[in-house]
């Protein structure tokens, strides 16, 4: 039928349409075909992930170099191309879901989530408003209000399930804008060209994604106040600041500092900020799920009286990507910065939908992953995790504190440790990439407080002693292979 297009003849691309459907267009046997080599793919990559080595072995440009054709003029089976594209991408993975990747911030997935996650894709549910997809809608409900309980969130407050923590900063940094415009009185809807201008204040050791979102909400970059040595806001600084200045403002706090794991002291800073009328927002992308331990909660002490929070459900929850969670206190402000409107979108009185709270109009019910993960694990299963990664971070740092020549930088408080060579920065960064190449693990070097670490974050839900083992011994082997300490 394909042919009959391009040869642009009506006639016989209408016939040719309608008698190649049946042949030439999807049918159930194709699916099934396609998802069943998907998923004998998937079982083979999972069972693998916790035995190869983490690192890929080709880089982009190799696997570009296996892949690298012009588009070619026919067509292939579904099966085939399922096939095709693991055999290209194959040396090109890498073992994020193992319990000894401590790359970034990722977190590995749960079987109900995943399994959630493949629902969500055939249901394919435009899950933006509520009435055409009462289910993923209804899913997400739940799961929206199973989050604000565990998190100590104020119950009633607006959830968007967003791509990612960096797209919740930006919902709920849009959505502090307008309201802090509108309480000086200024209309919003003219934008920041007719308001006040409007202050933008954070810690020093603010996020990317915070001043990013900052800067896409027009706020620009913060203005830094200060933070203590664990990256912690200073909030006497942020006192200065603010009774240095006036008119509608914006502070950014931060629970979980990606070197550190370190959590701002939310008691007094929301204090502070609420004082002089800010709205106060809260980027949590990992450490926001302290709140769901009774034993790691004091870390988020006072942290529930912010205006907004920001999380990711892909990171600590060990959902599949992409998912992220904006929260707002006064959902209607959230709607107000955030919901669509049109004609043709079918708003129903008195219920917000779920484009009301998200950047985006259409997207794929991703808070099902929440939900699923959240139902098969339950609220002991959640605080097992949460407290799991905490204690597995702790036994690194202490396996890692008994290798001669290494320290720990940071004070381990939560998931992150912090590890460098005492002998100098080109000993810690020649670690780093000994670790990565040898494969056992797989680690980020970064640099924190002036000098070059390699962090581990712990975020998988597999991470357990023996991973923990693995991750010491194979250190130790490090370090002893470049003469650390020796
Ligand atoms: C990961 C992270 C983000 C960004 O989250 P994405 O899910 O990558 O968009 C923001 N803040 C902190 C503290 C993070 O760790």
């Amino acid at each position: 039928m394909h042919d009959g297009i391009a040869r642009g003849d009506a006639q016989s691309t209408e016939h040719r349409g309608r008698a190649g459907a049946v042949e030439d267009g999807p049918t159930a046997d194709g699916y099934r075909r396609a998802l069943d080599a998907a998923h004998r793919h998937s079982s083979a990559w999972l069972e693998s992930v916790g035995q190869r080595p983490i690192r890929p072995d080709a880089d982009a440009d190799a696997v570009l170099a296996r892949l690298r054709r012009d588009l070619p003029d026919r067509g292939q089976d579904a099966e085939a191309v399922v096939e095709e594209l693991v055999e290209a991408s194959a040396p090109g993975l890498m073992a994020m879901g193992s319990p000894r990747f401590y790359g970034f911030v990722i977190g590995g997935t749960y079987p109900a989530a995943l399994a959630a996650d493949w629902l969500v894709s055939a249901w394919d549910q435009n899950t933006g408003s509520r009435q055409p997809t009462p289910a993923t809608a209804a899913v997400e409900e739940v799961a929206a209000a199973w989050l604000l309980e565990l998190l100590g969130l104020p119950a009633g407050s607006g959830v968007g399930f967003a791509t990612g923590a960096t797209s919740a900063n930006l919902s709920c940094l849009v959505t502090a804008r307008d309201a802090v415009l509108r309480a000086h009185g200024a209309d919003p809807l003219e934008g920041l060209q007719a308001g006040p201008r409007v202050r933008f204040l954070a810690g020093d050791a603010v996020h990317t994604s915070v001043v990013l979102g900052g800067r896409i909400a027009g706020l620009g970059a913060p203005a830094t106040v200060g933070a203590d040595d664990e990256g912690r806001i200073d909030v006497d600084g942020l006192s200065r600041a603010l009774e240095a200045g006036e008119g509608p403002t914006v502070v950014a706090l931060q629970a979980g500092d990606v070197h550190s794991g370190a959590f701002d002291d939310f008691a007094a800073a929301v204090e502070v900020a609420h004082r002089a009328g800010a709205w106060v927002h809260v980027d949590g992308a990992f450490g926001l799920w302290a709140a769901a331990s009774p034993r790691l909660q004091h870390l988020v002490r006072g942290m529930a009286d912010a205006d907004s929070w920001a999380t990711d459900a892909h990171k600590t929850l060990n959902v599949p990507y992409d998912c992220g969670v904006a929260i707002v206190r006064d959902e209607a402000a959230m709607a107000s910065s955030l919901g669509a409107h049109a004609a043709y979108l079918p708003a129903v009185a008195g219920v917000t939908d779920p484009y009301d709270r998200v950047p985006e109009l259409s997207r794929r019910a991703r808070g099902v992953t929440v939900w699923a993960a959240l139902r098969s694990l339950g609220r002991s299963g959640v605080i097992g995790l949460v407290d799991g990664l905490a204690d597995a971070a702790t036994a690194l740092a202490d396996g890692f504190r008994r290798i001669a020549g290494l320290e720990v930088l940071n004070d381990v408080v939560f998931t992150q440790v912090c590890l460098a060579a005492r002998d100098g920065d080109a000993a810690t960064a020649a670690l780093g990439e000994w670790l990565r190449a040898e494969g056992t693990v797989w680690a980020s070097s970064s640099t924190w407080r002036g000098r070059t670490v390699v962090r581990f974050a712990v975020s998988n839900h597999g991470t357990d002693a023996e991973a923990v083992r693995r991750t010491v011994d194979v250190v130790a082997r490090g370090a002893a292979a470049l003469g650390i300490g020796g």
